[in-house]
């Protein structure tokens, strides 16, 4: 029986020496980037669960593209490795693929970068995908079984998910405490300007909640209080009624963790009845202070308004965490500086920061091409998030880099760190959630 091996390089890394010193000194910095680093990859348990008979598999999470990776991976004599990963981990997957293709083992890439860049990609795989992974799976193991894969597939429609199936969580090994990740829509129906994840795969599509119970139901079955991060790009932004979602959310006994647009602390119908679906908190995208971030799109709003919603999201007992994002047009020392006394005293539950990235296959990619802004000399692997790759206005790069590295250990310092945590405790002491 042929074996495929599910190969997510998808994990948080820091690559810049001044940020990887941070994240390990800045406690608040470190407990962030922990959380997002213990959560599993969901797109090679997608992919799992629509793998067809006569088959076996295994996964493999975020391995470096070592020589032990490449051995352990080779120990299971695979018919294919699969790969997905993130434009910053792009450098890593080549490196994979070419070890493994130089020992005669054939090599797939998906994911979002794959789909940006299929032109990229192709010379380095046997096959990439572009778009949704499931619509073409299945011809992709038949052919790789037939040694006759093709250089690219491209499904003809966009997953439909009705058609989706819970993930092949039991291919995991046990974790101690274990977090799912669970999705309960795929794309955004807002368009910013800078954001990769919203319309790249396909249109905005919602999963019956139906589909979503099933899943949760698969999730207790291995854990039976689980904590669960919703991978969704922007949970409940579009114009379904929630309360199928809600209930179904709320029967399973999850605690979950999600991302959405502050709007919601705007609608009382979705609010009074979010804590009690087991909301515990929600990931917010305020952006920016600056009258000049053209990329909110349709967010876009003054931050006192904003910070009403997030005042009336912490009522419920939901804790909110503000992202916010550095180096738009017009940043400057000023503008920072403003940030920075900001989030010093900002009632948020946690704060996350990041450089504005112009991702391939954004709005802000192109227009940052179009006008020659893009720095040569940063390749795929400093698209981290935390790596200028850009030519700012008016700051140089460096200055940028600079000012970013002080704005994070301001917000991060302890005593900063220990004002929101305190924050957090209390937000959720008003449901009787334990931190
Ligand atoms: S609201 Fe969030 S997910 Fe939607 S397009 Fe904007 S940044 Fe992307």
């Amino acid at each position: 029986m042929p074996h495929v091996t599910l190969v997510s390089l998808s994990g948080f890394r820091v690559r810049e020496p001044e940020m990887l010193a941070l994240g390990m000194t800045l406690p608040g910095l470190h407990d962030r980037a922990r959380a997002i680093a213990a959560l599993p990859a969901l797109a090679p348990l997608t992919l799992a669960a629509h793998t067809p008979e006569g088959w076996t598999q295994s996964i493999l999470e975020a391995p470096a593209a070592d020589d032990a990776a490449v051995q352990r991976i080779l120990a299971e004599k695979p018919a294919l490795v699969a790969i997905s990963a993130l434009t910053a981990s792009i450098p890593r997957a080549i490196a994979l693929s070419r070890s493994l293709r130089a020992e005669g083992v054939r090599t797939a890439l998906g994911g979002l970068h794959a789909t940006a860049c299929p032109d990229g990609c192709t010379p380095h795989f046997d096959a990439v995908v572009t778009g949704d992974g499931e619509p073409v799976w299945p011809a992709l193991l038949a052919d790789a079984a037939a040694g006759s894969l093709r250089p690219l597939y491209r499904p003809e429609r966009p997953f439909d998910l009705a058609e989706s199936r819970p993930p092949r969580w039991d291919l995991l090994p046990p974790r101690d405490r274990p977090r799912f990740t669970l999705q309960t829509a795929r794309g955004c129906p807002l368009a910013c300007e800078f954001c990769a994840a919203s319309r790249l795969l396909g249109p905005f599509r919602e999963k019956p909640a139906e589909h979503v119970a099933r899943e949760l139901d698969a999730i207790r079955a291995i854990a039976p209080r689980p904590i669960v991060e919703l991978a969704d790009d922007n949970t409940f932004a579009g114009r379904r009624d929630p309360a199928p979602l809600l209930d179904a959310l709320a029967a399973s006994g999850a605690r979950y963790f999600t991302e959405a647009d502050w709007r919601i602390g705007e609608r009382p119908d979705l609010l009074h009845r979010l804590a009690d679906s087991g909301c515990v908190q929600v990931l917010v995208g305020l952006e920016s202070l600056s009258p000049r971030f053209a990329g909110m799109g349709a967010k876009k709003a003054r931050i006192d308004r904003m910070m009403d919603a997030v005042a009336a999201i912490h009522h419920v007992g939901v804790a909110v965490i503000g992202c916010f994002v550095v180096g738009a047009d017009g940043e400057d020392e000023e503008s920072l500086a403003h940030l920075a006394d900001f989030l010093l005293d900002a009632p948020l539950a946690d704060v996350q920061l990041t450089l504005l990235t112009p991702f391939p296959g954004t709005r802000l990619h192109r227009r940052l091409a179009d006008q020659d802004r893009l720095l040569p000399d940063r390749g795929w692997d400093s698209y981290t998030l935390f790596d200028v790759v850009h030519r700012p206005d008016p700051l140089s790069p460096d200055q940028l880099q600079s000012a970013f590295h002080n704005l994070v250990k301001i917000v991060f310092s302890a005593q900063a760190s220990a004002r929101r945590h305190d924050l957090r405790r209390s937000v959720w002491a008003r449901r009787g959630v334990a931190p």
